[in-house]
């Protein structure tokens, strides 16, 4: 059951045209990582992505199928940290490949949040992230210093990456960052909502409730997802 497949074929199609950058991963780029967050001062930071109430979006989608190739890279679309003066919309969206899925639901289900809860475990220097999950938000102080040290979406991709390998059967990453104002941040945020759906659906269904499918708001989600209904199905009965 490939439960994201449809929405990372949807955020590639939507974000190649505004691609402005790729690189292929490289463990030198990686950005150092504080080991623990830290604090930026308003009177230390550069600008702040989705700051000033602009859009801050953030999902991840784990998937064992080509839909994500098998090459590590950092997509940016939009100018880099260097080249932004001000607050801004702001997009990381990471799709990570695996070699297999686990093969019972409960395991697999715990992998898909082990890779989503990754990004509470990046803390790259000069790169205050402060996550939102009920919002789908992730806004970050950039600092002023780390900017001028070089610190660029590059060797962020990269810490992302390195810290995605950690993961079990990992084969790839792809880290995409949208600064591009023009970009659709509604959609985005939209996508981000139907990730965690998929997420909350899955958790659902192996609490083993009874399906009711003619009175389930999912319906939509197990009328696209094969297997959702199988899956159902079988944990009512057991
Ligand atoms: S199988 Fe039916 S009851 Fe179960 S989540 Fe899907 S639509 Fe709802």
């Amino acid at each position: 059951m490939e439960l994201f497949d449809q929405i990372i074929t949807d955020s590639l199609m939507r974000l190649n045209p505004l691609t402005t950058q790729r690189w292929a991963y490289d463990p030198d780029d990686a950005w150092p990582d504080a080991g623990k967050s830290e604090l930026i001062l308003q009177r230390d930071m550069a600008f702040e992505l989705g700051g000033s109430d602009q859009r801050a979006v953030n999902y991840c989608c784990v998937t064992s199928s080509e839909s994500v190739d098998a090459q590590s890279e950092t997509i940016l679309c939009g100018p880099d940290l260097e080249s932004i003066d001000a607050d801004c919309s702001y997009a990381r969206i990471s799709l990570v490949r695996v070699s297999s899925l686990e093969t019972t639901e409960d395991e697999r289900y715990r992998q898909l949040c082990d890779a989503a809860f990754v990004k509470y475990r990046v803390f790259p220097k000069g790169f205050m992230i402060r996550s939102s999950p009920e919002n789908h938000r992730e806004q970050v102080r950039v600092s002023r210093d780390a900017i001028a040290h070089g610190l660029s979406f590059r060797s962020i991709g990269g810490a992302f990456i390195r810290a995605y390998q950690a993961l079990p059967n990992f084969v790839s990453a792809k880290i995409l960052f949208v600064t591009d104002q023009s970009a659709d941040f509604e959609v985005l945020y939209r996508s981000a909502i139907d990730v965690d759906a998929r997420i909350k659906a899955l958790n659902t269904i192996l609490s083993g409730l009874p399906a009711d499918c003619a009175s389930c708001k999912m319906k939509p989600l197990c009328d696209e997802v094969e297997g959702m209904r199988e899956l159902h199905n079988q944990r009512a009965k057991s």
